[in-house]
């Protein structure tokens, strides 16, 4: 094994090499730029707006310390920060949200055990959203050759109102590159596909009677999750893919009745139906509208992600991230990103994250060599995405005549 510059490289107990700050198992903190910064980020509670603005100043200042050439882009209610290193024909856009889902007051105070950062955001995305602050700004200090790096940082991946987020409204404005990588977290894999989304809204009618003559209604409830039982084996669902073993069907939400004394005679449910790249999703509601509701009606949906894992860029940000991650390779995801708006206009768009576990959970945390590893892939697929210039203008050039 061979470290920089043909050393041979330091191995820890588990069989890795040794990393700043972690000399024979001792702790990292204070020692290590990407553990600090991840710190200082997931110490803000950007689960409301308030939180966000102070977050927003912060990483603002941070960057704008460096050096890095920043902008604020207004977007009405929110704001955005868009950070450029480099300058050169191939566009490289690092995409990542301060947003968090909410947690726990101890959760906003970061804490470390052993490899493990832990704190609310750690693993979606502080972590990786502080290792592309210090990329970006890496590379804004040494201009790669071939380049350009937008960081682009947006308030709201993870709400859940109607109408466009960030990344949307930017993408709506013009906003485009050559590969867009957002750091969501993925175990130092390459994702390259995604489930798409259909929030289903479904309501079951039954019959009203008294409660204790129940053999003269019909229960709504009790049809419901019939009606339920029904949709999740729907033929749909029994779809697979290379990447996908098969779509998820839920039942996130059921209210139905209004006394206990009687019987029900409307339920409704929500059901969260994710489905697999290459799946109608028409044909989908086609056959959940033949399952005996009353209706069923279509509320949130998001189409799925569907890079070419032979994209020159995205093979070679593959092939970075293998030098560090032994198991890193092009896989699907079940969860929806901001990656999905970049697709919709014909931007090849991944999600790539360090290691770790827990998010929107309690327990989450960010396995901490991988995040160090992970920001020197950052910084080495800028180089090698430079390095494609040719090929990324003989790939243009065909996407002009086709
Ligand atoms: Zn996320």
């Amino acid at each position: 094994m061979a470290g920089p510059r043909g050393r041979p490289a330091r191995v820890n107990a588990r069989g890795g090499p040794d990393l700043p700050g972690r000399v024979g198992g001792v702790g990292y903190a204070g020692r290590v730029e990407e553990v600090r910064l991840a710190e200082r980020l997931i110490a803000h509670d950007t689960s409301h707006p308030a939180g966000l603005a102070v977050a927003m100043d912060f990483v603002a200042g941070w960057l704008e310390s460096r050096g890095t050439d920043l902008i604020r882009r207004d977007l009405g209610d929110r704001e955005v920060l868009i950070a450029r290193a480099g300058e050169g024909p191939v566009r490289v856009i690092f995409n990542g949200h301060l947003d968090v889902v909410p947690g726990y007051p101890a959760q906003f105070r970061p804490r470390i055990s052993g490899d493990h950062l832990i704190g609310r955001g750690a693993y979606d995305m502080k972590a990786a959203l502080g290792a592309m602050m210090i990329a970006t700004s890496n590379l804004a200090a040494r201009s790669p050759v071939g380049v350009q790096v937008e960081l682009v940082i947006v308030p709201d991946e993870e709400r859940t109102q109607a109408g466009p987020n960030a990344t949307e409204m930017l993408v709506g404005q013009g906003l485009r590159a050559d590969v867009v990588v957002c750091g969501e977290p993925t175990d130092m894999q390459v994702g390259v596909q995604a489930k798409g989304v259909m929030i289903l809204d479904v309501v079951v009618e039954g019959r009203a009677a008294h409660g204790s003559t129940p053999w003269l209604g019909d229960n709504a409830i009790i049809r419901a999750l019939e009606v339920y039982r029904r949709l999740e084996s729907l033929p749909f669902t029994r779809a697979s893919t290379p990447m996908f073993a098969r779509p998820s069907v839920n039942l996130g939400c059921i209210e139905g009745g209004d006394a206990v004394n009687k019987v029900p005679d409307r339920c409704r449910m929500q059901v969260d139906v994710r489905y697999l790249p290459g799946q109608d999703p028409e044909e989908i509601l086609h056959q959940a509208r033949d399952v005996g509701a009353a209706s069923v009606e279509v509320g949130i949906s998001r189409p799925p992600a569907d890079t070419d894992p032979a994209h020159p860029l995205v093979s070679a940000l593959v092939e970075c991230a293998s030098r560090h991650d032994a198991s890193s390779a092009s896989v699907g995801r079940d969860g929806a990103s901001d990656a999905v708006a970049f697709l919709q206009v014909g931007v090849p768009a991944v999600e790539f994250g360090p290691r770790g576990a827990g998010h929107h959970g309690p327990d989450e945390y960010v396995d901490i060599p991988s995040l160090l590893a992970y920001r020197r892939v950052l910084e080495e697929f800028a180089a090698a995405a430079g390095a494609l210039a040719p090929t990324v203008a003989r790939l243009r050039g065909d996407g002009a005549r086709a």
